[in-house]
């Protein structure tokens, strides 16, 4: 032991290393503040089982915080995740789509998650995998398998990973399994440094149910969290993506970012018509605009129908916006054509020129 410096007033080692961790933390878990560091970070009853059943491991818990964040945080050391460019073929069975920071995969198939650091993590770092609900109205409900894919043993399915986890970690029996004291399922693993040429470390994810599976997710999407933590587990980067675990993904992935760029699409064109031409629209053919019409209304009681009719609602109503401007540029032109059949307004059909 070191003697103390003059006055004795260096503080202990252990306050400066707290000090030094505390300042590691990224903003949103500053709440805990007042905690301290022993309690946040203990170990549940279940990891102690898991360690008994032959996994071994120290990985310490996350912090007992009811909802994990799903706030992108890189963190001092630029924590990136990379997906491979798998596209939307028919037969894809894992593909990412950027626009949409969105992973859609098949249940129980392989996908490689790409982890990237600007510097390297202190030694002994893990990788931590939690998936969360993204709706709010969901979001305090934990992620688990459905009843039926939780009973039934597929083929290959020997591992380790308990039989309730949706996430996986494959290919990696250093792989932990733990369940926080919120009852929400983690699997960690020690971070790697790349390999020698390589840039990235790749985490092999699998998902063990699909998104409709009644009685698990039930058509509700979910965010799959991926934190970097020291030993203690101290989050230094945290990254997030949402998830679509379904029997299609590259069509899926299609038809989500086809609707992304109409909503896009819609919201500049909404933007372009209303500040630069308002006098166009005065001078618009009278078609009843819709919200001057009495709405229907439609009692929809299943989920999934219910998001069928409001994407089948928001392309209507997309289209109805296109039709006006349509017809906006067709009556301009025709006046100057003058017509001699009184059919400009028609959308259908070309004029009857002569
Ligand atoms: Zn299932």
């Amino acid at each position: 032991m070191d003697p103390p410096s003059e006055g004795g007033l260096e503080p202990p080692l252990s306050q400066e290393t707290f000090e030094d961790l505390w300042s590691l933390l990224p903003v949103d878990d500053v709440a805990y503040k007042d905690e301290p560091l022993g309690l946040e970070y203990s170990l549940s009853p279940i990891m102690s089982d898991i360690q008994e059943g032959g996994v071994s491991s120290t990985f310490a818990l996350v912090s007992n915080s009811a909802v994990p964040s799903t706030e992108d945080y890189p963190g001092q050391h630029s924590l990136q995740l990379e997906f491979q460019q798998n596209g939307t073929a028919k037969s894809v069975t894992c593909t990412y789509s950027p626009d949409l920071n969105k992973l859609f995969c098949q249940s129980a198939k392989t996908c490689p998650v790409l982890i990237q650091t600007q510097s390297s993590p202190p030694p002994e770092s893990v990788i931590r995998a939690v998936a969360v609900y993204k709706k709010s109205e969901h979001v305090a409900e934990v992620v688990r398998r459905c009843p039926h894919h939780e009973r039934s043993l597929e083929a290959g399915e020997a591992d380790s990973a308990p039989r309730s986890h949706l996430i996986r970690v494959e290919g990696n029996v250093q792989a932990c399994y733990a369940e926080d004291s919120n009852g929400r399922h983690h699997v960690c693993v020690p971070y790697e440094e790349p390999q020698v040429g390589s840039e990235c470390t790749v985490l092999l994810l699998n998902y063990m149910c699909n998104s409709s599976c009644m009685g698990g997710m039930n058509r509700r999407p979910i965010m799959t969290v991926i934190t970097l933590e020291t030993k203690q587990g101290l989050v230094l980067g945290r990254r997030c993506f949402e998830v679509r675990i379904c029997a299609c993904p590259g069509r899926d992935r299609r038809i989500e970012e086809e609707n992304f760029q109409k909503k896009k699409e819609l919201k500049n064109s909404g933007k372009r018509a209303l500040p630069s031409s308002p006098v166009v629209d005065s001078a618009l053919p009278k078609k009843k605009c819709p919200s001057e019409k009495k709405p229907f209304i439609l009692e929809v009681h299943d989920p999934e129908h219910y998001e069928l009719l409001k994407k089948m609602h928001d392309a209507l109503k997309a289209q109805d916006i296109l039709n006006q401007q349509m017809l906006t540029l067709k009556s301009r032109k025709y006046d100057d054509i003058k017509p001699k059949k009184g059919k400009k307004l028609l959308v259908k059909d070309k004029p009857e020129l002569e």
